[in-house]
């Protein structure tokens, strides 16, 4: 499934043609990448979207996922670090964190097959994982903490299954 951006309208609107991310189809762009960007940062989390077609995008951390889609829906998002053994490129860390598009657990499969497409190694799973709910009382996007399922903003129950994008 896909994802629709669900942030503030104003992130949106400042999004510019030619904002998208480094699409990274092999080691060699990923190397490219992280030299571009310095060895250091690439312990950091970089700022990661699948587009539409399938393909990891890249951006420098704590940019906006909207941006690094060009605006459009993804098929995951979230922060990604990478490390080198033996000359292989792999996941240092993954998670979904994306508050632009809140995505469900179930975007790992699409960032399993950009990265098993770009030859990156991984580890099966985020690992950090991200719950995200939508309020239906007050409507708000909440990130569920600990297995409980309450509305950080009202108190009300959220749903077990993923529903931001309903
Ligand atoms: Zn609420």
């Amino acid at each position: 499934m896909s994802y629709r951006y669900v942030g503030p309208a104003e992130i949106s609107a400042a999004v510019r043609p030619g904002s998208e991310g480094r699409a990274i189809g092999s080691p060699g762009d990923l190397g490219a990448w992280v030299t571009e960007r310095g060895e250091a940062e690439a312990r950091e989390p970089y700022t990661f979207v699948v587009d539409l077609d399938g393909r990891l995008r890249l951006a420098p951390r704590r940019s906006e996922h909207v941006a690094c889609a060009g605006g459009r829906p993804v098929l995951a998002a979230g922060e990604i670090a990478f490390g080198r053994t033996s000359g292989r490129w792999s996941t240092h860390e993954i998670s979904n964190q994306s508050t632009g598009y809140c995505p469900d657990l179930g975007s790992w499969h699409a960032v399993a097959r950009a990265l098993e497409d770009a030859g990156v190694g991984h580890g099966g799973r985020f690992t950090h994982e991200v719950v995200f709910r939508r309020c239906e009382a007050c409507q708000e996007c909440s990130v569920v903490r600990e297995d409980d399922f309450v509305c950080v903003f009202c108190g009300s129950d959220l749903p077990v299954e993923w529903n931001v994008d309903s």
